[in-house]
């Protein structure tokens, strides 16, 4: 990929997005689509770009969390299916309808307000009855509770009852029977569900439940880490034959030189333990370069990994480049993705920070250009 380089960049390869959806789309089980989730801007790699290439690699769907979100994407796609998955306060639920977003309820007090913003609106607002079958956080915990529900939207006029769905909490842990506790209270209520209202869209798998259990599938899966070519399971993505989407990159800005015992950065955190050759880059915590990263990560550089040495500042880290280094100022440096045959995983960057690779790219911040190129 040759891309202009600016001080930090993130190059989003939306060709992989597609393929990542294609690769799913490909083995779910047969009737099941794929629904592609974009919250949080796609994860930080540009909502409507990677809504537009998973609808390329056969997603037909696409999810958000919040209705904002909703209502940047309906400017980008007038047709699309589009689940708003949040809880909504008053004012959100109408900015979701206005979107003409299919909605989350889980409470009879739900049905009366969606119904009402309908009918304010002239429409009939389609509503996904959410089941909590252990994730504890959105939906209805009781089973009787939630049938209730169900059956309320579908005898309401001014309501179409479009979904029943739940989420999974522990689907990326292979080792976890929880998952598959959720899955058998689920599909106990699925099909009495189905019994009455053949219609209902049935949807619970998120990325690592799609992977792991066919069974999960349903009628819709909602993917979202696995079409940006993130592993689920915090592994290698090369291994569920995902190709990560994102790189993000910097520049040698400066060489120099070191003595033994000179020091790069604030509060002095690394000294050179022998003459030695320092770079600096102009990328830092302000980008979403974690402060934590300090004497604790490898950049590629000339397609050689190089330690990032000393303090991650808000707007600089420095590198070393040993003492036979050949860099010269202006060869670009990769923070996450490729260079030759080295790779550095946003999944090394999230073991290195204690957190999951969604974080690591949600963390991309706002200063950082998204620069969008297609792979063949
Ligand atoms: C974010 C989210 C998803 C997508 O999860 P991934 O692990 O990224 O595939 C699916 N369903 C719900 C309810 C979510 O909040």
């Amino acid at each position: 990929m040759t891309v202009r380089d600016g001080r930090a960049v993130a190059v989003v390869d939306v060709g992989a997005v597609e393929r990542n959806c294609a690769r799913l789309a490909a083995e779910l089980q047969a009737g099941a689509r794929l629904c592609a989730v974009v919250k949080a801007d796609g994860y930080g790699h540009g909502a409507a770009e990677c809504g537009r290439a998973a609808l390329a690699g056969g997603a037909t769907w696409l999810a958000v969390a919040a209705a904002a979100e909703a209502a940047e994407l309906r400017a980008e796609f007038a047709d699309v299916p589009l689940l708003t998955m949040g809880a909504l306060t008053d004012e959100e639920l109408g900015a979701a309808l206005d979107a003409r977003s299919e909605v989350a309820v889980w409470k009879l007090s739900h049905l009366e307000r969606t119904a009402a913003h309908g009918e304010q609106r002239g429409l009939r607002p389609r509503v996904h009855v959410k089941y909590d079958t252990g994730m504890g956080r959105l939906g209805e915990r009781d089973g009787d509770a939630v049938l209730a529900v169900v059956e309320a939207a579908a005898a309401d006029q001014r309501l179409e009852l479009a979904g029943f769905w739940t989420h999974f909490a522990t689907a990326d842990d292979r080792d976890s029977d929880f998952f598959d506790r959720q899955l058998e209270r689920f599909a106990a209520l699925v099909e009495r569900v189905r019994a009455e209202h053949p219609d209902v869209l049935v949807h619970a798998a998120n990325s690592a439940a799609t992977l792991r259990d066919p069974a999960a599938h349903f009628d819709m899966v909602r993917c979202g880490v696995a079409i940006y070519g993130l592993d689920p399971f915090g592994a290698d993505p090369y291994e569920q034959r995902l190709r990560p989407a994102l790189e993000l990159r910097s520049y040698v800005a400066d060489v120099k030189r070191f003595d033994v015992g000179d020091s790069a950065g604030y509060g002095r955190r690394w000294r050179a333990p022998v003459e030695t050759f320092v770079g600096v880059l102009p990328i830092g915590y302000g980008d979403g370069v974690r402060r934590a990263l300090a004497n604790n990560a490898d950049v590629l550089v000339d397609g050689h990994r190089v330690p990032l040495v000393g303090m991650v500042s808000m707007d600089n880290i420095t590198v070393e480049l040993g003492p036979a280094t050949q860099v010269s100022p202006g060869a670009t440096a990769t923070v996450i993705g490729a260079q030759g045959d080295e790779r550095i995983l946003c999944e090394e960057m999230a073991r290195r920070l204690d957190t999951i690779n969604y974080e690591v790219t949600c963390g991309i911040s706002k200063r950082v250009p998204r620069v969008y190129v297609r792979s063949a």
